[in-house]
């Protein structure tokens, strides 16, 4: 039996926590702290990304992403510090701006191309940037 996992199917993890019509509201930032942000609620879905990419993006092995509406997520400071970069050759075909500090370089956000066909009001945040571990981001 080959030991890699043959598990693949739609391991999506849903944590929805229906019992709390409250939103949680977390924050998250850069390494720098120039970039802040804050986040309402729970996460479309969650994933972990290994495509080539993200490799390259983040010089790490994965990167975990978070899918949330537009309307969750708001940047609280130093906006202005964001740069994106225009990834064309995404896996999944839809073209996404990868959004990054331009001072201290750390992925923050990935957002469909606003220009693109197939924009939508996904907004991505990478993960890693949030302030306190959640069972999501892990
Ligand atoms: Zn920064
Ligand atoms: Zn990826």
């Amino acid at each position: 039996m080959p030991a890699d996992s043959s598990t693949t199917s739609n391991t999506t993890t849903t944590t929805t926590t229906a019992s709390t019509p409250d939103q949680k509201l977390r924050t998250g930032s850069c390494l720098c702290g120039g970039v802040r942000y804050e986040v309402r609620g729970e996460p479309i879905t969650t994933r972990v990304c290994h495509c080539a990419n993200c490799k390259k993006a983040t010089g790490a092995a994965f990167m975990t992403n978070g899918f949330f509406k537009e309307g969750q997520i708001r940047t609280i400071q130093g906006a202005d510090l964001l740069k994106s970069f225009p990834d064309l050759n995404t896996e999944s075909g839809t073209p996404l701006n990868r959004f990054f500090c331009s001072v201290c370089g750390s992925n923050v956000f990935l957002r469909s191309d606003p220009s693109g066909t197939r924009y939508d009001d996904i907004h991505i945040i990478a993960l890693g940037t949030l302030d306190a571990p959640v069972e999501w981001s892990e």
